[in-house]
């Protein structure tokens, strides 16, 4: 799968890019990853990318005509007219594990990251395919976003985690919060690992572990409780 992020903060994003599980799989041809510099687009004297809002209003709103060209430009690096296109926003669809899971089936996924007010909205009506928000806050700009979306979806590929155990045990994959984790010493603090966890005995230790995940998501979140009830009662 290839990841292309048009970002006017490239700088940003690779720092983050090229470190832990994400970098590895980058060096190890997993993903290809790479980050665009949507100010080597602009055509003014001064690479402006940004300019005041039509009708007023405070801030400045991204211009159509770098962020279009650094698309094209993508499009045509890649031989790919028609890559899927996301707009990082706090007005678009919130991000899931589920929405992640089904982007690692995407071969070529653009990421659009905004700055200051936002874009001009008809890059929107041009070339996005849907809007992603990371949660009902607003950020400076969308690299945060871009990087929480990418790093989501990389470490789902095939390859990059150790085996698919590893995050389909973990919280949100099935609808319940991951049980408690505990590593050496089996005593701290007067506190004790849990027998089960020691005995050795799988089965039991399968059945520890489902039962604290339901228990906590009732206890910590009560809203996927209730939906992974309705969803048990359904199927
Ligand atoms: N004026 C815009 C509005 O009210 O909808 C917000 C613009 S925000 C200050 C600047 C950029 O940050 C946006 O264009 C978007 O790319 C990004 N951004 C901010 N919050 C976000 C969120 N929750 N999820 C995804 N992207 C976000």
């Amino acid at each position: 799968m290839r990841i292309d992020i048009m970002t006017l903060f490239p700088q940003m994003c690779e720092s983050v890019l090229s470190e832990s599980i994400i970098g590895r799989a980058r060096k190890n041809n997993l993903v290809e990853i790479y980050c665009h510099n949507i100010r080597d687009y602009s055509l003014d004297k001064h690479r402006r990318v940004d300019d005041t809002p039509y009708g007023g209003g405070k801030g400045m709103v991204m211009q159509v005509q770098p962020m279009y060209d650094c698309y094209k430009a993508i499009c045509e690096m890649t031989n790919n007219d028609n890559p899927y296109v996301i707009y990082m926003s706090p007005q678009g669809n919130v991000l899931t594990q589920q929405k992640s899971l089904e982007y690692t089936t995407y071969e070529h996924i653009i990421l659009l990251c905004g700055h200051y007010e936002g874009v001009d909205e008809r890059i929107i009506e041009e070339i996005v395919d849907e809007e992603v928000s990371i949660g009902d806050y607003v950020l400076t700009g969308g690299e945060l976003p871009a990087l929480v979306l990418t790093d989501s979806i990389v470490r789902l590929c095939e390859g990059v985690l150790s085996s698919s155990e590893c995050f389909e045990q973990e919280s949100h994959f099935n609808g319940l919060l991951e049980a408690p984790q505990y590593t050496r010493p089996e005593i701290w603090k007067d506190k004790k690992v849990p027998d089960v966890l020691l005995s050795g005995h799988h089965a039991n230790i399968e059945k520890y572990r489902f039962e604290q995940s339901v228990e906590r998501t009732m206890k910590k979140r009560p809203d996927m409780y209730k939906k992974y009830i309705k969803n048990s009662q359904d199927n």
